[in-house]
């Protein structure tokens, strides 16, 4: 079944992101799309992936599993949500990207099980950039060490960074949060560390991602623009 609603919702999200792209000096290729399926079922995941989009965002280990058995390697699959150390073992060989590292402890066990099935997993550092205390992330005065300590672990990749920027009705409100972490990601691309390739900047959600785009992101992370509004109660 072709659904109609996705098809425009998700011509609209791209064409968003080519002005932005455009705006940034940049071209709509340079910017990878994740489709943020929490919530979302299978049929609608299926309609998304026959438009072209390959690449799915989950933010629980339990769905991610789920989907990942009906759709299998169909899709690249993105962890972009909070992951407990004692989860890892269930993901590591599923998932192409998990963009929420932010604990040593954590790229310690993902160093680990991946190491046990012969795999270099790809990470990003979450950065909690704004300080607030509802959001994971490290700080963003601890990336550097942060990163040359977990660098020499070596069955992880660092590629990159990734934050989630605190709610604002005028997204001119955390452009600044953007281009904070833009400037910490090319201070460390520029110090060329070992089993460090600073290739993906993850910020940008439905709310505010234009921005995000034109502060320098090259990964967005879009459910609500694309599938609509999830119903919460579900959650
Ligand atoms: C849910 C979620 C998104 C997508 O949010 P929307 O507002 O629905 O676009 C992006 N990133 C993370 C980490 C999420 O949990």
């Amino acid at each position: 079944m072709i659904d109609l609603s996705i098809k425009e919702n998700l011509d609209n999200v791209l064409s968003r992101i080519k002005a932005a792209a455009e705006k940034s000096g940049r071209k709509a290729e340079d910017i990878k799309l994740i489709a943020v399926t929490k919530t979302v079922d299978v049929e609608r995941i299926k309609s998304v992936y026959n438009y072209g989009i390959l690449d799915m965002g989950e933010n629980r280990v339990q769905e991610l599993l789920e989907k990942y058995d009906k759709l299998s390697s169909e899709c690249r699959w993105h962890l972009i949500g909070h992951l407990q150390t004692n989860k890892v073992k269930y993901i590591v060989d599923k998932v192409d990207l998990i963009h929420s590292v932010d604990s040593i402890q954590l790229a310690k066990e993902i160093h680990s099980r991946a190491s046990k099935i012969g795999k270099k997993m790809n990470i990003l550092v979450q950065v909690n950039v704004s300080g607030e205390e509802s959001k994971f992330g490290i700080s963003p005065q601890e990336v550097n060490e942060f990163i040359k300590i977990i660098s020499e672990y070596g069955n992880i990749s660092v590629r990159g960074l990734m934050t989630i920027a605190p709610y604002a009705e005028n997204t001119e409100d955390i452009r600044d949060v953007f281009k904070k972490l833009y400037s910490i990601y090319i201070d460390i691309k520029q110090k060329k560390l070992d089993n460090v390739s600073m290739d993906y900047l993850s910020m940008g959600m439905s709310n505010d991602f234009e921005v995000a785009i034109e502060e320098g992101a090259n990964v967005v992370r879009i459910g609500t623009d694309i599938f609509g509004k999830r119903d919460y109660t579900k959650v």
